[in-house]
């Protein structure tokens, strides 16, 4: 049985039709075993679609904590005591500057992220269009922002200031999305992803994997992401935070996480595959083998509340592995 689906994962991988749900069922089902089979596959698909090139981004917490929804894995939200360090919007020019320190270890995409449902204030959004101006100006990188569910004039008038991409997770399938977050709904995320495209942003959506879901979840999401036709797909693995629902999860097994990324890259073959949050913590000695189980990028450089590894190390493990950090 696993032959089969091996070779129709290639075939309509490299295609780049990908797999259907029916099809991905089938391949999460495969034992762990296979793993060896799989990114067999997922490599020659990656490559046929993305070469050898590796796209770096990294992103800023321009405004840290204060979230007034209750995402269950996020530090960053008002319902649970973490600790965090909780400020107000960054003046732009530390923004400016957390790009151009980013540049100089290899990113080539640059995330400005706030938490909260939306960004509320104008003059919040004035200091957005002030970062982005002096970003097209002086920094060389794609410039892209997560500011949660925004009006369509708000995006628009980021977009005209200079920003390229947006990113907005859809975090899991929309079936298990209620055990995740109860303070909005499924399709206000789904519609914020909607107006990205509908506006011409290159859309940045993914999600977070060991909450808890199951293979089903991840295929719905997966699913979904696919009929939206985003441009790239962020994954995140859980690094439980402590205060928050989630603190005491267990986290996935290396092996699992290079399951979900070849079930990304064989269900949406063309699409960019960036593994970001938690990715040492989770995947520990088998981070190289991302890049063969079908991830086309990674985040350097630290996450949004927890530190992430050397970048010098993650430009190092590229170099060995023969691969090329994009725009270098
Ligand atoms: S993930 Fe975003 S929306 Fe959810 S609690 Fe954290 S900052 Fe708020």
């Amino acid at each position: 049985m696993s032959i089969g689906i091996l070779e129709k994962a290639l075939i309509s991988g490299l295609s780049g039709e990908g797999l259907g749900a029916d099809d991905a069922r089938t391949l999460a089902s495969l034992p762990d075993e296979e793993i060896y089979s799989i990114i067999a596959v997922t490599e020659a698909v990656r490559r046929r679609h993305k070469g050898d090139e590796v796209n770096l981004c990294a992103i800023v917490n321009a405004k840290s904590g204060l979230c007034k929804e209750d995402c269950s894995f996020c530090s960053q939200s008002v319902e649970y005591s973490t600790g965090i360090n909780e400020y107000a919007m960054r003046p732009p020019h530390e923004i400016v500057n957390a790009a151009k320190e980013a540049q100089t270890y290899g990113a080539r995409e640059f995330s400005i992220v706030t938490s909260g449902t939306r960004i509320e204030k104008d003059r919040d959004v004035e200091a957005l269009i002030d970062a982005l101006s002096s970003m097209k100006n002086g920094v060389a990188m794609e410039r892209c922002a997560s500011l949660g569910i925004l009006k369509r004039e708000t995006l628009k008038r980021l977009k005209d200031a200079g920003l390229e991409s947006f990113h907005h997770n859809l975090e899991t399938g929309r079936s298990f999305f209620p055990n995740v977050c109860t303070t909005h709904a499924y399709d206000d995320d789904v519609e914020a992803v909607r107006a990205a495209k509908g506006l011409g942003f290159h859309v940045c959506s993914g999600g977070i994997f060991g909450l808890g879901e199951a293979w089903e979840d991840r295929i719905e999401l997966a699913s979904t992401l696919k009929e939206l036709d985003v441009d790239s797909i962020p994954v995140n693995f859980l690094n439980p935070r402590p205060g928050t629902p989630l603190e005491n999860a267990k986290n996935l097994t290396p092996i699992e996480c290079l399951k979900v990324i070849a079930l990304l890259r064989l269900m949406l073959p063309e699409k960019d595959i960036v593994v970001c949050g938690g990715r040492h913590v989770n995947l520990r000695d088998l981070q190289p083998l991302i890049f063969a189980a079908g991830a086309n990028g990674m985040m350097v450089g630290n996450y949004l509340t927890t530190p992430g590894r050397d970048p010098k190390d993650d430009l190092q493990m590229l170099k060995d592995l023969g691969l090329k950090p994009k725009g270098l």
